[in-house]
C-alpha cells in the first residue's frame, strides 16, 4: 500500500511505492501425486522401487513423488531407445522427422502458460522469466532444428551425415525445459533417439513434456525420460548402449564424466560452469549498462552458467556506476515466483542456498565489502537477497569460483589490457560482456576475451541459430546453430 504522506505543491504524493500482488494462477497446471518413468512411450514403475519428493522451493511444499531410476531402469530406457532407433526412427524420411519436431514446437507454444507456471513452481524462477524467456526459447529451439532435419546434406556438404545412435543426456536445474529443448531438438533432428535425465530438484516440466510427446504422436522409445539423482546420471554415462553423452552441469561432474568416458568410443559434449566478466568502459551508456549488469547477474537468481558474475568497471566511472547500481538494486522485487511483479525468485534448493551462503561468508572473511539492499524475505522457502561485493581482489574465492546465486563481485581496471588480463584470469571461459560506445573496441575486446560468447552492449541474449559453449573448464562442444548438430552426427 502506498502511503499518502508527503505534500508536493499541495498534492499528496506517496512516500513509498509498492505493487499490489499479481499472482499467476496455478490452476492451469495439474500435478499428479506420483510419476513413473517414461520408457518406450509408456509410464512404468521404477524397478528400483525407490521414489523421492520434489518440492516448491519458494514454500518447501511437496509437489509430487518422483521415481528414482536405478541401473535396471536405465537399461530398459536405453533398450527402448535402441529399438526405436533401429526399427524406424533413423530410417524415417528426414522431412517426416521434421514434422514431429514442428509439432512439438507448436504444442509447446500452445501449452506455454501451463509449462511456465509449472517451471516456476518447481524451480523457483519468476513467472515473468519462465513465461517470456524459457518457454519461447524452448519452442524456438524445436522450430529451428525442425528446419534442419531434412537439410543435413546441405548443412554438411559431401560429408554424408549419419545419426550417431542413442544419446544419453543429463541436464541441470537452472533451465529445466530449455536445457531439455537444447538437448532433444538437435538429437532428434539428426535422427538419433534419446534417454534424458532431468535434475533431481526440477523433474516436473520434463515429465509434462512426455505428454507433449504423446500429443505429437512421436513413435514410442524415440525419447525416454528417466528421473533420479546423480547416480542415475552416472548409470546413463557408463551404459554400453549409449553412443553419445551430452551433459550440462558443474565442472566437477563434467570432469568425472570425461574420466569415465576416456578410451571409449562414445562422443561427448560438456557445457559446464562459468565466471564471466562483464566489462564496462568509461564511454559506455551507463543506464543501459546498469540494466545489463542487473540482467547479467540477477536473472534467474544468478543460477546461470554464463552469468556476468564478475563486474569489471573502468576506474574513472567506478563511483558513479556503483551508486547507480545500488540504487537500482533497491528496486528489485524478491518474492513469490508466481507473482508477475517478481524480479528475483526463490533459490532452487536448500543445498544451493547453503553453497551461496558459504561463499558469501568467504567474501566477508577475505575482506570484500558487501552491499545488500533492504529487503524482507518470505519466511518459508529458500531465498537470498541480491548482493554486491566491492573491494574484491582477484584471488578471493568470490572472484574465482562459480557462486551460482544472485551475488556480484566488482573489480576495477584502468586500461583495456588490464581489463582483458583480469577477464581472462579464470579457469573458465564461457561468456563475457563488453560495454562501450566504440565498435572498434568491441571487436578488439571480443578477439582477446577467451570466452565462447561475447555480448556487446547487452547480456544474456540467446537465439537458437547462435552456437553456445565454452573454453577451458567451461567445457567443449557447441549447442545451438549448425554447430549444435555436429555432435549428434557421424561422418
Ligand atoms: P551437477 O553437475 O551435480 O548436476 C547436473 C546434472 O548432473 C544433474 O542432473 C545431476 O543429477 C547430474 N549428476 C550429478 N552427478 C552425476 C554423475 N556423477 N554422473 C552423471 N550425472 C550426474 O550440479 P548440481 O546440481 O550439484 O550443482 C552444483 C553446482 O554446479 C552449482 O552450485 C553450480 O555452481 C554448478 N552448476 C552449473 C551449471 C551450469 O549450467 N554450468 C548447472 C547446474 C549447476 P542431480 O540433479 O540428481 O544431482
Amino acid at each position: 500500500m502506498a502511503e499518502l504522506e508527503r505534500k508536493h505543491g499541495g498534492t499528496p504524493v506517496p512516500t513509498e511505492w509498492t505493487y499490489a500482488p499479481a499472482p499467476e494462477s496455478r490452476d492451469i497446471v495439474s500435478i499428479r501425486d506420483r510419476y513413473g518413468l517414461y520408457v518406450g512411450g509408456e509410464w512404468i514403475e521404477p524397478r528400483s522401487g525407490k521414489t523421492f519428493a520434489t518440492i516448491d522451493p519458494s514454500t518447501e511444499e511437496p509437489l509430487a513423488e518422483i521415481a528414482q531410476a536405478g541401473p535396471e531402469d536405465v537399461s530398459l530406457a536405453v533398450e527402448a531407445a535402441r529399438e526405436a532407433f533401429e526399427n524406424g526412427w533413423s530410417a524415417l524420411a528426414p522431412s517426416e522427422r521434421a514434422k514431429y519436431l514442428f509439432r512439438i514446437a507448436r504444442i509447446l507454444q500452445e501449452r506455454s502458460r501451463e509449462f511456465a507456471v509449472l517451471e516456476s513452481l518447481n524451480g523457483g524462477k519468476p513467472i515473468r522469466e519462465s513465461r517470456d524467456v524459457d518457454l519461447p526459447l524452448s519452442a524456438a529451439h524445436f522450430f529451428y532444428y525442425a528446419g534442419w532435419a531434412d537439410k543435413l546434406e546441405y548443412a554438411f556438404p559431401n560429408r554424408q551425415p549419419q545419426p550417431v545412435g542413442v544419446a544419453g543426456q543429463i541436464i541441470p536445474w537452472n533451465f529445466p525445459l530449455l536445457m531439455l529443448a537444447w538437448k532433444i531438438a538437435p538429437a532428434l533432428a539428426a535422427g538419433n533417439t534419446v534417454v534424458l535425465k532431468p535434475a533431481e530438484t526440477t523433474p516436473l516440466t520434463a515429465l509434462l513434456f512426455c505428454d507433449v510427446l504423446r500429443q505429437a504422436e512421436l513413435p514410442p522409445g524415440v525419447v525416454n525420460i528417466v528421473t533420479g539423482d546423480g547416480s542415475t546420471g552416472a548409470e546413463i554415462v557408463k551404459h554400453p548402449g549409449v553412443d553419445k553423452v551430452a551433459f550440462t552441469g558443474s565442472t566437477d561432474v563434467g570432469k568425472a564424466i570425461q574420466r569415465e568416458l576416456a578410451g571409449t568410443k562414445k562422443k561427448l559434449t560438456l557445457e559446464l560452469g562459468g565466471k564471466a566478466a562483464n566489462v564496462v568502459f568509461d564511454d559506455a551508456p551507463l543506464d543501459q549498462a546498469i540494466e545489463g549488469i542487473v540482467n547479467g547477474i540477477y536473472f534467474n537468481q544468478g543460477h546461470v552458467c554464463c552469468a556476468g558474475s564478475r563486474l569489471l568497471v573502468q576506474e574513472s566511472i567506478y563511483e558513479q556506476l556503483i551508486a547507480k547500481l545500488k540504487r537500482r538494486l533497491g528496486t528489485l522485487r524478491v518474492g513469490a515466483p508466481l507473482d508477475k511483479n517478481t524480479d528475483v525468485g526463490a533459490i532452487n534448493s536448500r543445498q544451493q542456498l547453503d553453497k551461496i551462503e558459504e561463499l558469501v561468508q568467504t567474501g566477508r572473511d577475505e575482506g570484500a565489502e558487501i552491499y545488500q539492499p533492504p529487503c524482507r524475505l518470505p519466511e518459508r522457502g529458500y531465498w537470498f537477497v541480491p548482493t554486491v561485493f566491492t573491494n574484491v581482489a582477484q584471488s578471493y574465492r568470490i572472484a574465482q569460483e562459480e557462486i551460482f546465486g544472485p551475488v556480484l563481485s566488482v573489480l576495477t581496471f584502468r586500461t583495456p589490457d588490464e581489463a582483458v588480463e583480469k577477464a581472462n584470469n579464470t579457469p573458465y571461459g564461457l561468456s563475457a560482456g563488453v560495454w562501450t560506445e566504440k565498435g572498434s573496441r568491441i571487436l578488439a575486446m571480443a578477439q582477446r576475451l577467451r570466452a565462447g560468447v561475447v555480448w556487446a552492449n547487452t547480456y544474456n541474449r540467446f537465439d537458437p541459430a547462435s552456437p553456445f559453449g565454452g573454453y577451458k573448464e567451461s567445457g567443449f562442444g557447441r549447442e545451438g546453430g549448425l554447430h549444435g548438430l555436429e555432435p549428434y552426427l557421424r561422418f
